[in-house]
């Protein structure tokens, strides 16, 4: 399959990896936008929450949200506040389809649209 996080997961392109079990990855994300920027995902593809639904069933969902607090944990951020986010479609301006959420912090972030 033609994905990049895919890719990342497999080990066939470098990531800056941050957290990982057997079923999450966190990354860096390359174009930080915020003090610290990272990205969260599931090993099995998905192309967005909006399919979330196929896996949730499992406990998987709640999983990922413990595994996002964690790598807020590990960036050092918890205590300070952080914004997770994910795109979910064109309006939302989601450029990769592998669901990911967006974890950021580190500084004040501005308001959101
Ligand atoms: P989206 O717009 O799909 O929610 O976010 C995609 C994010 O992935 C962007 O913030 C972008 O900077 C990041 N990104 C795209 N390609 C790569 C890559 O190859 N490696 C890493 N670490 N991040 C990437
Ligand atoms: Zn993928």
């Amino acid at each position: 399959m033609d994905c990049i996080f895919c890719k990342i997961i497999a080990g066939d392109i470098p990531g800056e990896r941050v957290l990982e079990d057997d079923e999450f990855l966190a990354i860096r994300d390359i174009a930080p936008k915020a003090a610290s920027h990272v990205l969260v995902m599931p090993r099995e593809h998905l192309p967005s929450l909006d399919e979330v639904g196929r896996w949730d069933a499992d406990g998987k969902g709640q999983r990922l949200l413990d595994f996002t607090v964690r790598v807020a944990d590990v960036l050092g951020i918890r205590g300070s506040g952080y914004r997770v986010v994910t795109n979910v479609g064109a309006d939302a301006g989601q450029v990769v389809d592998h669901l990911h959420l967006h974890v950021m912090g580190g500084d004040r972030l501005g308001e959101f649209h």
